[in-house]
């Protein structure tokens, strides 16, 4: 390629950082963009749209401004600003990183991407967006959006959920990052494919890089990207059991390295197809909670989704059976148990499908 047809084949990124110069949204974290803050919405943003990470995000700075103050609070303090965003390894992984940046490195961010990919929780993706905005490196920041974006853009067909086909995009952009600034570039393809090159129904008449698209060109807008299909949810039938003695209801704290760690829950049990009777609970009472409880009602059922799969829960009303404790387990476990009352709930991290069996206790009276 020769100097002109080098600079027509980059004019792209020149309207790209036009446009978005002009169409930027004004976002909390854009304001100030430090490492803490960029590397803070980054990972809120992480499956999240940025409506719903805005007052998350502002709580969270708020609470914790710094990343010495990140790493000196309890985690389970972080857990409970976190509430409600889900994907809660994020929130783990925060406080984890900060504290290597506190212990390893004076408390200042690592400044590229290689280093930072180093942090617990900071993938590539991450750390080009980190070390592209706040720092000005001149890497590629490849995520979802920015994928299906250049699928249409240069026409890939290839399935784009492929490693090789995510590699061939990053490597094909880290050559024009560096033709405008990384931090515009960057952030300009976020707010193209969030504003305009949308997953459905892209506006392309408003677009900047229209000329030279080729999903546009040969009206493949609909096509493109192509994905692997998506293989069925599978469903999950749960029996909970939300134990009282006097007007305090027990819970129990997940351990922190599996699903939803360091979040509360109410002690439940995976029902098997063909063994949904109220008999299963008992198992909860075995297996979980080490005392005995009588089964006194039904709250009724909760749906909930998560990423890989659907659950529902039928929530049971259970009395402490006084005097009838079966191991000494609780003892030893104490720190992970607790008996609070309904208002007490506010002080607990916990996951959404445990906050929608707290509105439905909520909304049954059994007196
Ligand atoms: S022209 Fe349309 S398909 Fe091409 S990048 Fe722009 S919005 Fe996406």
């Amino acid at each position: 390629m020769n100097d002109l047809d080098k600079k027509q084949d980059a004019a792209w990124v020149r309207r790209l950082l036009e446009w978005y110069d002009t169409n930027k949204r004004i976002l909390p974290w854009r304001s100030s963009p430090t490492p803490y803050f960029v590397w803070i919405s980054e990972i809120m943003l992480q499956q999240t749209q940025v409506d719903t990470v805005i007052p998350y995000f502002e709580r969270f700075v708020q609470r914790f401004p710094t990343v010495s103050e990140l790493s000196g609070t309890d985690i389970e303090d972080v857990l409970k600003v976190w509430q409600g965003l889900g994907y809660y390894a994020r929130a783990r992984n925060l406080h984890k990183a900060a504290g290597v940046i506190s212990d390893n490195h004076n408390g200042i961010f690592p400044e590229s991407a290689v280093e930072l990919q180093k942090l617990p929780g900071i993938g590539e993706y991450t750390a080009g967006a980190v070390a592209s905005i706040a720092f000005g490196e001149a890497v590629p920041a490849v995520d979802g959006n920015c994928l299906r974006v250049f699928a249409r853009f240069w026409g890939i067909s290839d399935v784009i959920d492929e490693p090789k086909t995510k590699e061939c995009i990053r490597s094909r952009l880290a050559g024009y990052v560096s033709e405008g600034n990384p931090s515009g570039f960057n952030q300009g393809i976020m707010e193209l494919g969030a504003l305009v090159c949308r997953p459905t129904n892209p506006d392309c008449g408003q677009c900047p890089i229209k000329s030279g698209c080729m999903a546009y060109e040969k009206s493949l807008t609909a096509v493109l990207p192509v994905r692997k299909p998506k293989s069925s949810v599978p469903h999950r039938t749960l029996f909970a059991a939300v134990v009282w003695r006097d007007d305090k209801v027990f819970v129990m704290r997940r351990e922190y390295d599996e699903m939803l760690g360091g979040l509360w829950r109410f002690p439940n049990v995976t029902v098997k197809p063909g063994d949904e009777t109220s008999e299963s609970l008992g198992k909860i009472v075995e297996e979980q909670i080490s005392f005995r409880a009588r089964i006194t009602g039904k709250y009724g059922q909760i749906n909930h989704a998560y990423t890989h799969f659907k659950v529902s829960i039928t929530v049971f009303r259970c009395e402490f059976n006084e005097g009838t404790a079966i191991s000494s387990e609780l003892r030893e476990t104490l720190v992970n148990v607790a008996w609070i009352s309904l208002e007490d709930v506010e002080e607990y991290p916990f996951d959404k499908a445990s906050l929608k069996i707290i509105d439905l206790i909520r909304s049954v009276d059994f007196s």
